[in-house]
C-alpha cells in the first residue's frame, strides 16, 4: 500500500516584493539589505483552488537504470520525489545517453521505435530529447494526460530535495543531471532557449536562515552566492533570511502544455494503462511510470508522499518565493 506523509507542504507563498531594498550598518556587526515585502493575504477569500497530489519517492534516489525484461530493453526513468522538475530535463538527457551507449543494444539507429510510458514530465522530457535528438518513431502510452502530479507541482529548482544517499557516484550524477537541468531553465527564463521561450521565469527564493546546499551545489557556475538579507514585511514583522537572487520558478502547467505542443505531430500518443511490459510491441522501452512504476516492475523501494497546495487568488503577480519549512 502507498504510504502517505501527512505532511502540509505549502511549498512556498507567493510573496510581493517591492524593488525598495536599501542597506542599514547603524548597530549591525556588518552591512545588511532590508527588503520590503508584501505578505501574502491569507483570508479565505484570497485562497483559490486546494489541490492534493502525491511525489514518486523512491527510497535512496529515483531509479534510471537499464535492464533486460522479457526480451526487451527496459530503460528506467522514474522515482524523482520531490525534485521530478528540477531532474527532468538532465535526467532525460542522462537515460537517453545510458541507452545509446549501452553496447549489448544491437540495431539502434534513428528509425527504431521507441515507446515511453508516462506523460508526466520525466515522460515528456524524455520524448523531448529524443525528438531533439532525431529519434522518428517515438510513442508515448500512458493511462492518464491531465490533473496529472506533473501538472500540480510547485514547482522550483531544487534538484536533490529529500534524496538521502551516501553514495558519492550517485550524488555525482545528481549533481551533473541538476547542472543540466539548470542550464535548460535558465536558457528558457533568459529567452534564449531554440524552443520554449515561456514558461521558466528566474526569481528571488527565500529561506528562513540557512542556506540551502541543493542551490549552493551550482553556486559560482550557474548561480550567484546566497545573501543574508533583513525582510520587512511593512507590518511590523521582520525576519532575518537567506535569498538566492536567481533561483528559478518553473510554471509547472504551463511547461507541461508546452512540451505537449511542441511533441504534436513528432510523438505518437497512445491512452492506455499498461501492466506488463511484454504488451509494448517495440523493443525498446523507456519507463517514465511514476508511481506506476511501483505496480509494472514491483519497486518496493517507491512510496507515494502527500503534497498539499494552496492557490492564492486575487493576488499580485508572483515575483518572489518563500520556503516556509514546517
Ligand atoms: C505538492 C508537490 C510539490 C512539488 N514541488 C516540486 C518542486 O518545487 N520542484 C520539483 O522539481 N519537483 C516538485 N515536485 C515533484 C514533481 O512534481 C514530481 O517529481 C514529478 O512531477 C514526477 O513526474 P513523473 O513524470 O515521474 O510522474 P507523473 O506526473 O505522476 O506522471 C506519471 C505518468 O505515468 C503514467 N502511468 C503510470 N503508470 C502507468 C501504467 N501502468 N500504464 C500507463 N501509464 C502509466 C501516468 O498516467 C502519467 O501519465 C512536487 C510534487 C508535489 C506533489
Amino acid at each position: 500500500m502507498l504510504k502517505h506523509c501527512h505532511r502540509i507542504f505549502l511549498i512556498f507563498l507567493a510573496l510581493c516584493l517591492t524593488q525598495l531594498a536599501f542597506i542599514v550598518s547603524a548597530d549591525e556587526p556588518s552591512e545588511i539589505e532590508i527588503r520590503k515585502m508584501t505578505p501574502p493575504k491569507l483570508s479565505e477569500s484570497n485562497l483559490g483552488q486546494k489541490i492534493l497530489c502525491y511525489r514518486p519517492v523512491r527510497k535512496g534516489g529515483p531509479k534510471m537504470a537499464i535492464e533486460s525484461i522479457d526480451s526487451k530493453w527496459v530503460v528506467h526513468n522514474y522515482g524523482h520525489g520531490g525534485g521530478g522538475w528540477s531532474l527532468g530535463p538532465g535526467s532525460a538527457n542522462y537515460v537517453v545517453s545510458l541507452l545509446e551507449n549501452t553496447k549489448e543494444v544491437h540495431h539502434l539507429d534513428k528509425n527504431t521505435p521507441i515507446t515511453i510510458i508516462g506523460a508526466g514530465a520525466l515522460g515528456l522530457f524524455t520524448a523531448y530529447t529524443l525528438v531533439d535528438k532525431g529519434y522518428q518513431h517515438v510513442t508515448i502510452i500512458a493511462d492518464k494526460y491531465e490533473n496529472l502530479t506533473s501538472h500540480n507541482a510547485g514547482a522550483i529548482f531544487s534538484p536533490a530535495v529529500g534524496i538521502k544517499t551516501e553514495d558519492q557516484v550517485f550524488k555525482d550524477l545528481l549533481f551533473k543531471i541538476g547542472f543540466d537541468s539548470l542550464k535548460f531553465y535558465q536558457a528558457i527564463a533568459s529567452r534564449q532557449h531554440p524552443i520554449f521561450l515561456d514558461g521558466v521565469t528566474q526569481m528571488p527564493q527565500y529561506f528562513q536562515t540557512q542556506k540551502t546546499p541543493d542551490l549552493d551545489a551550482y553556486v559560482g557556475q550557474l548561480l550567484s552566492p546566497a545573501k543574508n538579507v533583513i525582510v520587512d514585511f511593512g507590518n511590523g514583522t521582520t525576519q532575518a533570511m537567506v535569498v538566492y537572487d536567481d533561483a528559478i520558478f518553473i510554471d509547472t502547467s504551463k511547461m507541461m502544455q508546452l512540451l505537449k505542443n511542441h511533441l504534436k505531430g513528432k510523438v505518437n500518443f497512445v491512452k492506455r494503462k499498461v501492466t506488463s511490459f511484454s504488451q509494448i510491441k517495440d523493443n525498446i522501452i523507456i519507463n517514465c511510470a511514476g508511481l506506476g512504476a511501483k505496480d509494472l516492475i514491483a519497486d518496493e523501494e517507491l512510496i507515494s508522499v502527500q503534497g498539499h497546495l494552496i492557490l492564492l487568488k486575487s493576488h499580485a503577480a508572483i515575483n518572489a518565493c518563500r520556503f516556509h519549512p514546517r
